[in-house]
């Protein structure tokens, strides 16, 4: 399967000009490496500017049209060429109140109009602590997936991303193995193993050019989702040269 790496700049740069200045850098670092799939992910309105790498977008609506002041459909995002869009992500749940039940309307929204969803499941310190992990990714997983149809799902991306891991300290990638495959084994129930199979899982938690390698290879993760170190575009570089080598 072709590694899939993901950069989601959050709410960076401050500027347009430091935005193109950086996907620039991004394109410069891609053109070195071959046989790997780039998906920048920058805040909606520097979408139309950028070209020339697969793009998506941080957030959608579920609704086609109407009056809900501040919001983007994914029909919009369609008519930009963007192709995917990050969901569930956990500072939309935590700063914004996304439920499960929110995630999944956004989710069957994004696929109706052909957006490949990259769908962020993972859990907090202390539902860790409390041993509840696989708890957590079976709620996140099967309702922000209910009601999906089996020949869509193959279009999303599923990214696992423990929450008290981003930003802070990478998990380790053994650890972060057996949550891959569970996430894979939970679709498997839900789907199919074929359309388990089929599902690109990526990790996302402090993701580097040092340890971006042990999550790709020794975890067997199909990709990253990269935050931090993808506002650095030879930091970003590095990390696709190094899976690359692998
Ligand atoms: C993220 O927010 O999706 C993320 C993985 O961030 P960071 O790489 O900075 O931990």
């Amino acid at each position: 399967m072709q590694k899939l790496i993901v950069a989601n700049w959050k709410m960076n740069p401050e500027t347009a000009e430091e935005a193109k200045k950086l996907f620039d850098s991004v394109k410069n670092g891609v053109k070195k490496v071959k046989n790997i799939e780039v998906v920048i992910c920058p805040p909606f309105i520097y979408l139309p500017l950028l070209k020339g790498l697969a793009l998506g977008a941080q957030n959608v609506f579920y609704k086609e049209s109407g009056a809900f002041t501040g919001e983007v459909s994914p029909l919009m995002l369609k008519n930009l060429n963007v192709q995917y869009v990050i969901l569930g992500h956990s500072e939309r749940r935590n700063y914004f109140g996304e439920t499960n039940e929110i995630v999944n309307k956004k989710i069957k929204a994004a696929l109706r109009a052909k957006l490949s969803p990259i769908f962020c499941v993972g859990e907090s310190q202390k539902e860790r602590a409390k041993g509840n992990t696989k708890l957590v990714l079976r709620s996140q997983i099967g309702e922000g997936l209910k009601g999906v149809k089996k020949g869509e799902v193959q279009n999303l991306v599923l990214a696992y991303e423990p929450i008290w891991a981003i930003g802070r300290a990478g998990e380790n990638p053994r650890e972060a193995q057996t949550m891959g495959l569970y996430a894979r084994q939970i679709i498997a129930k839900l789907f199919s193993l074929k359309v388990a199979k089929k599902i690109k899982i990526l990790y996302g938690g402090k993701v580097n050019s040092k340890n971006a390698i042990s999550y790709v290879k020794e975890a067997g993760f199909d990709g990253l989702l990269v935050g931090g170190a993808s506002l650095d575009g030879r930091e970003f570089s590095a990390i696709l040269k190094s899976i690359v080598r692998a």
